[in-house]
C-alpha cells in the first residue's frame, strides 16, 4: 500500500491508532508500529468510539477514589 508519505519516505504508520484519553496512553491496530508517535498515524480514533467500556476509564476512576480515601 502507498501513501503520500510513503512516496516522500517519511516514516509512518498505516496502522489505526487507538486513543485512550483517561488512560493516558495510545496503541495501534498494526503489530508491527514501532512507535505510537500520533504524528506518524494518518488515522486516529478515540478509544470510546471502538468500545465504549474501555478499561482506561475505570482504571482512572479508580485511582480517584482511592486518592480521595487517603
Ligand atoms: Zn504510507
Ligand atoms: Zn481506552
Ligand atoms: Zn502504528
Amino acid at each position: 500500500m502507498d501513501c503520500a508519505s510513503c512516496t516522500a519516505g517519511i516514516d509512518h504508520c498505516h496502522g489505526t491508532l487507538v486513543v485512550h484519553p483517561d488512560g493516558g496512553f495510545a496503541e495501534c491496530t498494526d503489530d508491527g508500529c514501532t512507535d505510537d508517535d500520533r504524528v506518524r498515524h494518518a488515522l486516529i480514533i478515540d478509544c470510546h468510539t471502538l468500545d465504549a467500556a474501555c478499561g482506561c476509564v475505570v482504571e482512572q476512576h479508580t485511582e480517584i477514589v482511592l486518592s480521595q480515601a487517603s
